[in-house]
Parts: structure tokens; sequence; C-alpha cells
């Protein structure tokens, strides 16, 4: 079957992460089984009761968990899309470029993976493959996570699908949340003296997170733009009357931290700027709600992956701004690489489109990796 073809078969399968993807992961099951893979499932119910699978296919061994050579990994699931895009499930060509919903993120490097694996005669193989199926990217790399967890393999190097128009990633920030809220005390606001205004203790501590950005920047990884660590406070709410003082006042910190640097390392700047304003304010009161800690990821530029990658492609490695699964193949032991065709500026959003020459290549790059990695 060509790439293309694969491809098409892959959009007409609607993936959404809201939904199970029991559907694509039986078509990617069947895809595995026959070119003689082990195929091994890993399901789980997500927190809307929505049964969800992750899929792991590999090459025959003895072993029953072996320790894997090189892993493939792609997420099954899309954002949603538009009802307006009434083609988003049907694998449109115009101008050498492929559109369809996913057809970017990250079906195309999924059917590049599947080619490559139809082109390779496995009896020749020495070391273990691996193709891993994953669900819930999109909102958490929630599939990822569990597999993770589970130590459900471990493997020497990975290559995670994502669209990078083929150039190597060897590193990403992290990714995390926490929900703030400040209390007062509401009162009249004639009488500001009996009350405590949330918003301006929200406030006094919103300009120290300001504080924390400048000196996160001293901190700096010349392979990221920016360098450092970033801080956003992209949503802010409080009070309930412009005639009486706020009682309450909530806001979201987002933070990207830069590899070498902890999760919980801004947390703990955020807490100790906290702890001074309770000492100039005893009244001072706030509770951190840390809600995402997704840790940065690095592999070293030396890695025989990386060097592999930046060989075959022509580029230099790069880095990634965004969030991927890297960090969790990082914990099962991996060197773990970013790569694959289309481009991230287009993905999520209607038209999401994959570059048919792109996507040939990545055939090609990724056979030369199995070749490299499990001869
Ligand atoms: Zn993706």
């Amino acid at each position: 079957m060509t790439v293309q073809e694969t491809l098409r078969q892959l959009v007409a399968i609607d993936s959404v992460s809201s939904r199970s993807n029991a559907e694509i992961i039986s078509y990617l099951a069947a895809r595995c089984e026959a070119r003689g893979l082990n195929v091994k499932r890993f399901p789980y119910i997500d927190d809307k009761g929505v049964e969800k699978i992750n899929l792991v296919a590999q090459t025959s061994v003895s072993h029953p968990n072996p320790a894997l050579d090189l892993a493939l990994v792609g997420h099954t699931d899309t954002v949603p899309y538009d009802p307006d895009w009434t083609d988003a499930l049907k694998l449109t060509e115009r101008d050498g470029k492929l559109f369809g919903r996913g057809a970017c993120d990250t079906k195309a490097f999924i059917s590049a993976a599947l080619t490559a694996i139809e082109n390779i005669d496995f009896a020749r193989l020495k070391k273990p493959l691996a193709l891993a199926f994953t669900a819930d990217e999109e909102i958490g790399c929630l599939g990822a996570k569990r597999l993770a967890d589970g130590r459900s393999f471990t493997a020497r190097y990975a290559i995670l699908g994502e669209p990078t128009s083929l150039q190597p990633m060897r590193a990403g920030k992290g990714y995390c949340l926490a929900e703030i809220t400040v209390r007062g005390r509401e009162a009249h606001s004639a009488y500001p003296q009996i009350g405590a205004s949330a918003i301006f203790r929200a406030a006094r501590l919103i300009e120290r997170i300001e504080q924390i950005a400048e000196q996160l920047k001293a901190d700096q990884r010349a392979a990221f733009d920016p360098p450092y660590t970033t801080l956003n406070v992209g949503l802010i709410q409080g009070g309930s009357a412009k005639n009486i003082i706020a009682g309450e006042c909530r806001f979201t910190l987002e933070w990207r931290a830069i590899p070498g640097q902890k999760s919980d390392y801004v947390l703990d700047l955020i807490n100790q700027a906290i702890r001074d304003l309770e000492k100039q304010d005893m009244d001072f009161v706030c509770e951190i709600k840390a809600s995402r800690a997704d840790d940065s990821f690095e592999t070293r530029a030396d890695s025989e992956l990386v060097q592999f990658l930046e060989e075959t492609c022509g580029r230099p490695s790069g880095t990634v701004a965004f969030g991927t699964e890297a960090p969790s193949m990082i914990e099962l032991g991996a060197e773990a690489i970013v790569f694959g065709p289309g481009d991230i500026r287009v993905a999520h959003r209607t038209g999401e489109f994959v570059p048919f020459d792109q996507l040939n290549n990545c055939v090609r790059i990724l056979s030369n990796a199995i070749e490299r990695f499990c001869s």
C-alpha cells in the first residue's frame, strides 16, 4: 500500500481526543499483525468514562519484555475540527500538499512508519524494533504517561512523530500550569478599612511573579528561543461588583521550563514570594493548585540517533517549544528525538496539511533508521 493511501485511510478514521481511539487502534493493530509484529494493547478508561488504548507492536523476540533498540512513537488522537470543514476526514491533494485533520499532526508520521516497516525484511533485523501508538496526546500526553508509568517497554532510542518539517528536535521546554487563588474579605467599598481586597493582594503577587520572570532570564540554554524559562499569567478573574471589595481573585500561571530546571523550581520561587507577602500582611491568604507539570527533555547532541538524523536529513538538530511525549520516552530509558513531516504552524488549524515530498522523505528516513539501529 502506498504511504498516501495509508494516510487517506488513517485520516478517514475520526480520532479526535474526546472519542474512543479503539477504531484507529484496530486498524493499526491489523496492519502491524499483517507484518508479523507482536501486538499488545494497553487499554484504560479516561476521566469521561471513554475507553482509550495504547498499542505497542514489536518484532518477535524470545523475552516477553525486552529492551527495544528503536521505538517509533506516534499519537493516534487529533484535535477537534470545525464542522464547516466538510473534508476534514477526506484526504485531499492540492499543489503537492495533502489536506485533512491529522494529516500533519500526526497521521503523516504514522503512515510513514507503517510504510517503512512494509519495506523491511524483519528476518534480517538482529535487534528489536517497536511501533508505539498512543492515546490522548493532544490533551496532555496522557497515553504516553501511562506507558511510562506502567514501564510497558524500555527502549534505547525513540523517534517521536510530530510535525517538525523533518528537522530532528533533540530538546524541548517543559510545560507547567498552576491555578492560584488569593482571598480577601468582602466589604462595602466606601469602607475599605473593614475589608481586604483580594485583587490588590493578587496584584502584589503578580508583580512578584513578573520579577521572578526577570530573574529566570539569568539561567540560559542557548539552543532555545527565547533561551530561558518563560512565565505567563494568561487568565485572571476576581471580584463581584464595582462597589464591593473583592473577596477572591483567581489567576492561571503557566511556565515553560528549560531543560535542567525541575518543573517545581518555579513553584518553589512562587511559594517563597507568597511567604514574603505573608510576612508583610499577616492576613494574606493564597492557595496554589499545580495542575500540570510536564518535564522538559534534552537528548545529548552527540547521541548516535541525533547524529544519524542530522546526517540523513542534512540539517542540524533543533529544539521545540511545544509539549511532546518525549519526556515519557526518556523515562522509559530512551534517547528521544521529536521528528516528522509537516509544519507545526499549520497543525491544529482548519486546512492542516503535509507536503507530499516530506511524507515520502520520511518513509525513506525511517527505513534507514530501522536499518541503522536494528541491524
Ligand atoms: Zn502532535
